[in-house]
């Protein structure tokens, strides 16, 4: 007998998530582009719906039937195939632990968000990880990883940190490759940046199979993040099962009350999708003339990788922006050293690194 408490295997297995930094000393002025925030901000709707909420001694909705009902007409959902979380990772480990028991294994890819690794480790399954091509998901790699044990297999589209994506033939031919009985989560979280006529975020699947679900999240172009509110969408049988296991006030009251406002404020959605355009292609210009590589990305953040010179390092990169206020991703734990992940800021911060980092590989002038 042990002689204190141990956890249940796999949970010492987890390296806790670190998140993006959001602090560096001795600068006047902070650019936190580590957490693929928006620049934006929230719509001014949200805003004034979190002000104006009321009644803070009630509980909350349970069933968060308002916040189902807007996402299901933005949409054209069903809400009762909707469920809502406090931030789509939980919804990701509710769905793990639905479906993933100890010994089973759950597939993500190589540079995969890790997210899905720790909701694996926790249920007690073993994570499976499986290679990518160019820094993009590989059907092939991750069908090849199927075994009697899988139970379910997570798809960031587009992915973070690499900002690559698959086109719906290719997701709809991981989808045919898979066991009826293994989930497939399609992690959307950036699904509204995407400007690709061969992209579908997963709602035409969710539709017509048994085994698939879509996460959402109001972190990303919402800008709710701290308010944490996420969604899925799932068949009928996957939502009774899932809402079996939810806490039952999951989502607090002014958190709803700002996504129902927010997803119906179609401008201010306008407004950040130019903003990224705009700037997630000048930014990978701008790095690429400095001689730096730039991974393609659909998303609102650029992988950009490092020469493994001496000096010259990601790591070196990210200290010296840091010493000017402009703080990146360092993602050492995405089995990325040589890398740094940039969230589209506003101008200022984006002129900013450009600048920066053209002082940093010495290609300032030298007049
Ligand atoms: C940011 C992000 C999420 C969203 O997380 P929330 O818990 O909703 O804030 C989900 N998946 C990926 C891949 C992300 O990058």
């Amino acid at each position: 007998m042990p002689a204190r408490p141990e956890p249940r295997p796999g949970v010492m297995k987890i390296d806790a998530y670190v998140p993006g930094k959001s602090k560096a000393s001795g600068v006047a002025k902070i650019h936190k582009l580590s957490s693929n925030e928006t620049p934006l901000g929230p719509s001014q709707k949200a805003i004034e719906a979190l002000r104006s909420f009321d009644h803070l001694e009630l509980y909350p909705d349970g069933t968060a039937t308002q916040l189902r009902e807007a996402i299901g007409a933005k949409y054209g959902l069903d809400p009762h195939r909707i469920i809502c979380g406090s931030g789509s990772d939980e919804l990701l480990s509710l769905i793990t632990s639905t479906y993933v028991g100890p010994g089973d294994e759950g597939i993500f890819s190589e540079h995969g968000f890790l997210v899905y690794r720790i909701a694996i480790l926790a249920a007690g399954g073993v994570p499976v990880v499986a290679k990518e091509k160019d820094y993009r998901a590989d059907v092939d790699a991750i069908l090849a990883q199927v075994t009697p044990k899988t139970k379910i297999v997570f798809l960031a589209n587009p992915n973070n940190p690499t900002g690559t994506y698959l086109p719906f033939d290719e997701v709809k031919r991981l989808h045919a490759g898979l066991p009826s009985h293994v989930v497939l989560v399609l992690d959307a979280a950036y699904a509204e940046y995407v400007r690709r006529n061969d992209y579908e975020a997963g709602l035409e699947l969710v539709a017509t199979a048994e085994n698939v679900v879509m996460t959402r999240t109001f972190s990303k172009i919402y800008g709710l993040a701290n308010l944490r509110i996420g969604w899925m969408v799932a068949p009928a049988h996957i939502i009774d099962a899932v809402n079996r296991i939810r806490g039952p006030f999951n989502v607090n009251g002014p958190a709803m009350a700002a996504g129902v406002a927010a997803i119906q404020d179609d401008a201010h959605i306008a407004r950040a999708i130019e903003h990224n355009e705009t700037w997630l292609a000048w930014l990978t210009r701008e790095l690429e003339a400095l001689g730096l590589t730039v991974t393609p990305s659909v998303g609102n953040f650029l992988l950009v990788h490092f020469p493994q010179q001496d000096g010259r390092t990601a790591k070196d990169a990210d200290a010296f922006l840091t010493s000017r206020g402009l703080i990146l991703r360092r993602i050492d734990a995405y089995g990325l050293p040589h890398a740094l992940r940039l969230t589209i800021g506003d101008e200022e911060a984006n002129r900013l690194v450009v600048e920066t980092l053209r002082e940093f590989l010495g290609q300032g002038d030298h007049a």
